[in-house]
C-alpha cells in the first residue's frame, strides 16, 4: 500500500526539519519513504489532500491499562489506596478473558479515533488485548502484570504470548512487576533477572504517592526508587510510571540507569497523588514520556488532554510559564514515548521511519487561525479533530 499526503502542514518532530508547510509525505508498506516540499514521483494507492490539515506522528501512550475502560466512572474521587484495594482489585478479581477482550476493544477504538497509534499496556489476560490490537491494527507493547504470588503463571503467559505473536509487527513486550507494594523484594529480584535473561524492558509503577514513599521508608529505610534499584530492576531498560514522590537522589538514580518516566498528569491529579517533578527530570536529561494510565483514574484515554495537562500543570506549580513548553510536551507524547518503549524508528516523520501518522483537521473554529501548528495541537486541538489514523502504513481509522 502506497499513500501520499499532499499539500499538508507537517509537524515532523524531527529537530533538523521542524514544521514543513505545503509538504508532501509518502508511505510505502509500513514505512515513510518521502518527506519534502515537492510531489514525489510514482503512483499511489491513495492520495489524501492536506488543505487545512496537519500531519504529525501518531501519539504514543506510554502507560495504560486498556481493559480498565470497563471501570470508567466506577469509582471516582478516592485516593489511590482506597480506590485500588476497596474498589478496583475486587472488581478485577471477577474479570474474565472475555471482559478484557471487550474492555481492550473499547480502549483501542477510543485511542485510534483520538490519534493514539501505540500504547504500552500493563494488565492481565494480555493475549486478549494483543488479539484486539492486531484485529484493529494498533501498535501495542504488552505485559501480563506480575503481583503478589503470580510469577510462575505470568512467566508462562508471557511465553505463550511471545509464541502466539511471533513475527507480528504490531506486538512487542515488556515485563511488569506491578509495584513495590504488591510485589515482595524477592519477586522484584526475580522479575529483574527474568527481564535480563530474556532481554525485555521493565514496565512498572514507581513512587506514585506519598503513602508509597513513606511506607517504603518505614519498612525498608529506603525510598521506592532506591528499593527498586537495589532489586536490580533498573539494570534493564525501564519505563517507570508516575515517579511523583521523588528525592533529588532518586532522580539521579533514574538518570544513572537511563530509566524512562511515563508521566500521567491527569491520573495523578484525579487520585490526588501529586505532581511529578517533570521540569527537573527534563533539565537532568531524563527521558519523560506521557501516559493516560487506565480509564478508571483519568477517565479517558485522550492523549490530547494529557499533553495539554502536561504542558500546563508544571507552569501552575512552578509559577514559571516556560516550564514544559508546547514543543516539549508534544515530544513527550511522540519521540520520547518511542524511545521509552525501545523503538529507534518511531515518533518522527522521517524517511525510513515507521508510518504511524495522524491527520488533524484544522478546518474547525477552535483551531483558527494557525499561527503555530505545535501550539495549536498542544493547547487547542481535541481528540475529535483527528481525521485519519495510520499505523504501520495502513489507515485504520478515518472520520
Ligand atoms: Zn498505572
Amino acid at each position: 500500500m502506497k499513500t501520499l499526503f499532499e499539500n499538508i502542514t507537517v509537524i515532523t518532530m524531527d529537530d533538523n526539519i521542524g514544521v514543513v508547510n505545503n509538504g508532501f509525505v509518502s508511505t510505502d508498506g509500513k514505512l515513510i519513504n518521502y518527506v519534502g516540499t515537492s510531489r514525489p514521483s510514482g503512483n499511489f494507492d491513495r492520495v489524501i489532500d492536506g488543505e487545512n490539515k496537519v500531519l504529525m506522528p501518531g501519539l504514543i501512550n506510554a502507560h495504560t491499562h486498556t481493559a480498565m475502560t470497563l471501570l470508567r466512572g466506577y469509582a471516582d474521587d478516592m485516593n489511590l489506596q482506597d480506590w485500588l484495594y476497596n474498589k478496583i482489585f475486587p472488581f478485577e478479581d471477577k474479570m474474565t478473558p472475555e471482559d478484557v477482550r471487550r474492555g481492550s476493544g473499547i480502549a483501542i477504538d477510543e485511542m485510534l479515533s483520538g490519534g493514539t497509534t501505540c500504547f504500552s499496556d500493563m494488565y492481565f489476560f494480555q493475549a486478549e488485548t494483543g488479539r484486539a490490537a492486531v484485529k484493529k491494527g494498533i501498535r501495542a507493547v504488552l505485559s501480563d502484570c506480575v503481583n503478589f504470588d503470580g510469577y510462575d503463571r505470568k512467566v508462562k503467559l508471557m511465553e505463550e504470548m511471545a509464541e502466539e505473536f511471533k513475527g507480528c509487527d504490531l506486538i512487542s513486550f515488556t515485563f511488569s512487576p506491578h509495584a513495590i507494594y504488591t510485589c515482595s523484594f524477592e519477586l522484584l529480584e526475580k522479575c529483574a533477572e527474568y527481564a535480563k535473561r530474556h532481554n525485555m524492558p521493565i514496565h512498572t509503577h514507581l513512587a506514585e504517592t506519598r503513602t508509597e514513599f513513606s511506607d517504603c521508608e518505614i519498612e525498608h529505610n529506603m525510598t521506592p526508587t532506591e528499593y527498586m534499584e537495589s532489586a536490580g530492576l533498573f539494570e534493564n531498560p525501564t519505563i517507570a510510571a508516575h515517579c511523583v514522590a521523588m528525592t533529588d537522589n532518586d532522580l539521579e538514580i533514574l538518570k544513572k540507569y537511563n530509566v524512562s518516566v511515563a508521566h500521567n498528569p491527569i491520573s495523578n491529579l484525579k487520585l490526588a497523588s501529586g505532581v511529578a517533578p517533570v521540569p527537573k527530570m527534563l533539565d537532568m536529561g531524563i527521558n519523560v514520556a506521557i501516559g493516560t494510565d487506565g480509564a478508571s483514574s483519568n477517565n479517558s484515554l485522550d492523549m490530547f488532554e494529557e499533553i495539554k495537562a502536561a504542558a500546563l500543570i508544571h507552569k501552575g506549580t512552578s509559577l514559571d510559564p516556560t516550564a514544559v513548553p508546547a514543543e516539549t510536551a508534544l515530544k513527550m507524547a511522540t519521540v520520547n514515548g518511542a524511545k521509552a518503549l525501545g523503538f529507534d524508528n518511531l515518533g518522527i516523520i522521517k524517511s525510513g521511519y515507521l508510518a504511524d501518522l495522524i491527520v488533524v483537521d484544522f478546518d474547525v473554529p477552535h483551531l483558527k487561525p494557525m499561527h503555530n501548528p505545535v501550539s495549536s495541537i498542544v493547547y487547542s486541538a481535541k481528540c475529535t479533530d483527528v481525521e485519519y489514523t495510520m499505523v504501520n502504513g495502513k489507515i485504520v481509522y478515518e472520520r
